[in-house]
Parts: C-alpha cells; structure tokens; sequence
C-alpha cells in the first residue's frame, strides 16, 4: 500500500478542467493546455509500452495519472477497432493503482492490466446491448471506496451500446462521483455516446497505428518473424488483436485468404449462393466452437449458485434466471457469428481497396500485397465504376448485418454483386 498522497478530488469536481465549464466547448473541445501536451506526460514505458504509435492521445491519461491537477472523473477513450481502447484504458487503471505511475511489473499493475484487480471492474460485453440492470450493478459499486488500490475504476468497454434510456442512468453517477472513482468509456467515436455523456467526459482520441508499429510490437513481444509480422500487419489493416491472430494461426491466415479468393471465384450467380452459404456455415461453426465451452460452464455456475446443481428438475421460480442466462448466451452466439461475418466483408472491402489502387495507379502500399496476382487481375477485368458498385455492395452488407437481416440473405446479395459485369 502506496503512502505517497492521493490526488483526491473534490466531490462533483472534473479536476483541473473544472474551472471551465465542463461541457463548454462540447464534445471536440481542445484541451489545449499542459494537461494534453506530450512533454509534460510520463514516457511510454511500463503498462504503457503496449498502447503502440498513441503518444499524443495518450498524452492527458499519462499526465492525469501522475499529476493530481491533471485528474479527471470521467473519461472518453474513442479510436476505431483495433487502436486499442481497451488497452488503453487498462493501462490507465494500472497507471493510477500502480505506487510507481504504471511501472508494469507490480502487482497493482499485472492485476489491473488483466482485470482482476479487485478495484477495477472492466465491463466488455459480448451482447449487442448494455442492459439498463448491468449499468445499475455499476452504479452502487462506484459508490464504494476502494479496497485496497488507490482508485475504483470502472471501465465501459463498449459505452457505445448502452441505449439513451441506459445512458440517462449513468449520467448522475458520472456527473457526481464519490472523490475516488474514476469512470473510463470506451466507443469508437465521440458521437456513439449519448451527448449527456460525452459532454462530461475528458475525450482521449486514439488513432489507428501505422503498420510498421504494429508489426515491430508483434516481432519484439511475440517473436513473430518481422516479414510475416508486416504483412499480418498490413493485412489486419493494423488492427493488433487481428494481426497477432493471423500471425500466429496459419488456420486463420488461410481461411482470410479463402475469402480473399471470393474476388475471383465467383463467376455467377450459383457460385455467389454456394459461397454464401459456405460463409455462414463457417461463421456459425466458429461462433458454437467459441462459446460451447464456456456457455456449459456459466449455466453450470449459475445452478451451483442457485443450489440447484444436483441435475434435479429446477423449481420453477429459478427456471426464469436459467432463461435469462440461455436468452444472453444466443445473443453472445449471434454477436460472434455477425462478427466473423463483417470481419469477412473488411477482408474483402481491403480486396477492392487495392484493386481500387491499382486502377488509379496510386502510389500507396497494398493491404493485400501477397494477392497482388489476383488484385490485378479484378483490375483489369473492370473498371474504376465496377469496383466502387463492388464497395458499395460490401457496405450495404454491413450495414444490413448490423440491422440484423438474416445473413445468408445479406451475404448473398453482397456475393452476387461480386460477378463480373458482363459487358456488351
Ligand atoms: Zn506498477
């Protein structure tokens, strides 16, 4: 236990931007003073050396968690996926445990960096909503001192599913916190969140790491050969969990490339419905092999908790708690296989980037360089138009998975405008 002074702040306070209005400028306030500059923030070492090529944004987080007159009660820490949020927002909760400003090693640090410290409570959801009870459990255990650390952190990893009603609920606990709780949201940008919220919130903008950063992370921390760790890299369009992924698992590097391989299979529309249906198949193999396992285990866990776990019929006031528990599980399922899907159309919208590329001669380095072969050959077969219709069919295919049309329907659509034209 640290007996260095807290930097405790004043109830309802919004430390040392308190003095303005806290949501004066909104949202895309510039903060442009001591606390955003990078000089006077602590080095990128410790729990920090892993939230890659975000110095800048890093900036005010690193500084809060060392100067007191930096701190703030509620934080926004946006970037698109894979610019490591979540990383960054760990690293910040380890940074105001840790005695040492985030030395990395420490208990403190280790625990709060894998979310099991006892002060820090990470909320990452793997439904497409945060309910309106999951933001309540919240609430009262912010308002509890903490523990043991120093701060009691609650990180939002995805802030931007909470519905405006959810958001309501949290805004008093964000607007008035107990001196030592810190509220840490993450979304992919400032306007996923309800503007009550982001309005109170100190905004930290992460940016999407150039490759070379990545790939020199996946070499010195996971010993990936430098060649294969760029072009995982570049493939994973940076995204670290994705290139780590890729460039540890040849399954998953050949099952991106067979997707990849959609751009020059498909010839008609019986081969557009055929592949189709393979990628949904897929998907939903993917997502029953990623939760089978651990849905078993929660309702085994629940059972035992609910004293019911001797394999006897369940009375029935308990029987609505399994349902519950079941009803969250296909939700998580779901989630999982709309994943796999949409990250299946990135691949392919990384495709048509570079045929995109090619056709217009641009001097910019392929996402898909080892498909170079195939890229030029969708080139030359189409024109600029062809690919844009392409690009427009693959976006369209997002946004009706995300609106939940059944996806082999939305698949297929987005296959069938995969053809080449015929031209007359
Ligand atoms: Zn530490």
């Amino acid at each position: 236990m640290s007996t260095e002074p807290l930097p405790i702040l004043e109830e309802g306070s919004h430390g040392a931007v308190s003095a303005d209005e806290p949501d004066a400028g909104g949202p895309d306030q510039d903060l442009g003073n001591a606390i955003t500059d990078p000089a006077s923030a602590p080095p990128m070492t410790g729990v920090w050396a892993e939230v890659v090529g975000q110095e800048a944004a890093t900036a005010p987080l690193r500084a809060a968690a060392a100067h007191a007159s930096a701190m703030t009660h509620a934080w926004l820490i946006t970037g698109p996926p894979g610019s490591g949020r979540s990383q960054a927002a760990r690293a910040f909760a380890a940074a105001l445990q840790c005695a040492r400003g985030g030395c990395g090693e420490c208990r403190e640090c280790t625990t709060a960096l894998s979310g099991a410290h006892a002060d820090v409570t990470v909320v990452a959801t793997e439904k497409v909503t945060i309910s309106i009870d999951e933001v309540r459990g919240l609430i009262s255990v912010a308002q509890t001192s903490p523990s043991q650390g120093r701060w009691r952190v609650i990180i939002i990893e995805d802030a931007d599913r909470m519905t405006e009603r959810t958001s309501n609920v949290l805004l008093k606990s964000i607007e008035e916190p107990p001196p030592r709780t810190v509220w840490l949201l993450c979304a992919p940008s400032a306007e996923d969140v309800a503007v009550t919220i982001r309005s109170r919130c100190r905004i930290a903008h992460l940016r999407v790491p150039d490759p070379e950063v990545v790939a020199r992370l996946l070499t010195e921390r996971d010993g990936i050969d430098p060649e294969l760790a760029l072009e995982c890299a570049h493939a994973a369009q940076s995204h670290i969990g994705i290139a780590r992924r890729l460039a540890r698992d040849p399954g998953a590097r050949k099952r991106r490339d067979q997707v990849l391989a959609l751009a020059t299979e498909i010839r008609g529309v019986g081969d557009a419905v055929l592949a189709a249906a393979d990628l949904v198949k897929v998907s939903e193999e993917d997502a029953a092999a990623a939760t089978a396992e651990r849905d078993a285990e929660e309702r085994n866990e629940l059972l035992r908790t609910l004293g019911a776990d001797d394999g006897g019929r369940l009375p029935p006031a308990l029987r609505a708690q399994v349902k519950q528990l079941e009803d969250d599980q296909k939700r998580r399922a779901t989630r999982h296989k709309r994943d796999v899907l949409d990250r299946a159309i990135v691949d392919l919208m990384s495709f048509y980037r570079d045929v995109a590329i090619v056709q217009t001669g641009a001097d910019v380095p392929l996402v898909n360089a080892s498909h170079r072969g195939h890229i030029e050959q969708v080139a030359r077969r189409g024109d600029m138009s062809d690919t844009v219709r392409v690009l427009d069919a693959l976006a369209l295919a997002r946004e009706r998975l995300a609106g939940n049309v059944a996806p082999l329907l939305a698949i297929e659509a987005m296959l069938i405008a995969l053809r080449p034209r015929v031209r007359d």
